[in-house]
């Protein structure tokens, strides 16, 4: 029986297994991932990261998916085997879906910094600030995520929000930076601008003006690159260490990639950015894809939704912008309320198989804002 052997259990992960088994055709799908959830990365800086955790075999099991509980270390392209905790896994096609990772500074103390990269990262977060108020925090990084968990933690007290470049939200343009910028003042959030941090030192954080923040809760948010299996891949990579795909998510002969691992094209402009927007899409293509391949079925090519973002901002709302150029469409609670809905939905339906089914094959799913 033809194998596809799909390596994560992200968005991308879960999206190709269950592309692949809407396909099927006695295929047998094993998915290797080393946790029992599937972690929705997004929600990582909401104060209850459980909300974040779903157990995997709620999706997998009803669609006959096998779960291997495995970290996998390499990946051996020429005989089409992927070695996990020791095992050799041989594969007829394979996805690769094992996402990304906060790169951690080299500043000395490095180890105090707090994350919500991953769900044991946010649950030591929540567990340091469990019961606390008027908390100091020191954010670095004035990116998505750094926004996010910076807006949050303004609720508990001062937060010192560090950012390198000249503006905060450099990725994310000029459009939404006024609503960016009024949400913070609002919120209270000090600005350090131009500005990195130095150290971490036991109860305070030092920035590299010489400023030193007596800070207890440094949140590191700062930098993602993709998976360092992409290294095992032949192909090339982007700066972020990303896979080139083709429109079919495929990156060489038997090996398709996608989500945080994967440079797709989105349109003649632009790539892809790392987001669950763009991987449960690539995971869908991929999944379908490997499947089809071996099935000798058409494939389909990569037709993402147009591009929109959600930045939560607390108790300041929320800032919704459609299109590359990140157009302001809502602020404020209309935006918070379009968030929450988002948030809902990037869960995987578990209660219905047919649905989930249902929604692998509708890659173009549009956000209906
Ligand atoms: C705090 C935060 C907020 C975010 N907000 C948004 C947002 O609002 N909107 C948005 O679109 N995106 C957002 N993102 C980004 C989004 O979460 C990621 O782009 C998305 O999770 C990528 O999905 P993925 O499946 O490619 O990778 P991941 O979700 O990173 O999943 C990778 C999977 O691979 C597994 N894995 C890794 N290495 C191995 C290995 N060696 N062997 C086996 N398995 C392995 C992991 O355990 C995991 O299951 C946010 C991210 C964070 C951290």
């Amino acid at each position: 029986m033809s194998h596809v052997v799909i390596v994560g259990g992200g968005f991308a992960g879960v999206w190709a297994a269950v592309a692949a088994a809407r396909v099927r055709g006695g295929l047998r799908i094993t998915l290797i991932t080393p946790g029992d959830d599937m972690v929705l990365r997004p929600r990582l800086y909401e104060p209850d990261p459980e909300r974040a955790a779903l157990p995997l075999r709620a999706v997998l099991a009803p669609i006959g998916v096998h779960h291997l509980r495995a970290t996998v270390e390499a990946i051996d392209v020429e005989a089409r085997v992927v070695h996990a905790d020791g095992a050799a896994v041989g594969y007829d096609r394979l996805v690769l879906a094992a996402g990304s990772r906060l790169v951690r500074p080299e500043v000395p103390g490095a180890r105090r910094l707090f994350d919500v990269d991953t769900i044991e990262g946010a649950r030591r977060l929540a567990a340091h600030l469990k019961g606390r108020r008027d908390v100091t925090s020191v954010v670095v990084g004035a990116g998505f995520t750094g926004l996010e968990i910076a807006a949050e933690l303004a609720a508990r007290g001062r937060v010192v929000l560090v950012e390198q470049a000249e503006v905060v939200g450099p990725d994310l343009g000029s459009g939404p930076r006024p609503a960016i910028e009024q949400a913070l003042d609002d919120l209270g959030v000090e600005r350090r601008l131009r500005t990195t941090l130095a150290a971490v030192e036991d109860g305070a954080a030092v920035l590299s003006d010489g400023t030193r923040i007596p800070s207890d809760t440094v949140v590191w948010a700062a930098g993602m690159r993709a998976s360092s299996l992409t290294a095992q891949i032949p192909g090339r990579r982007d700066a972020l260490g990303r896979l080139e795909v083709d429109a079919r998510m495929r990156v060489t002969g038997d090996v398709f990639a996608a989500g945080d691992v994967a440079a797709a094209r989105f349109d003649a402009e632009h790539r892809v950015v790392q987001s669950c927007q763009h991987a449960t899409p690539m995971g869908k293509t991929a999944g379908h894809n490997a499947a089809a391949d071996l099935l000798g079925l058409p494939p389909i090519d990569f037709d993402p939704a147009p591009y929109v973002t959600d930045l939560d901002l607390g108790a300041a709302g929320a800032v919704y912008t459609r299109g590359w150029e990140r157009e302001v469409a809502f602020t404020g609670t209309r935006a918070k309320e379009i968030k929450q809905w988002i948030m809902e939905r990037i869960h995987p339906p578990v209660d219905d198989v047919r649905q989930l089914l249902a929604l692998a094959g509708q890659v173009n799913l549009p956000v209906p804002f």
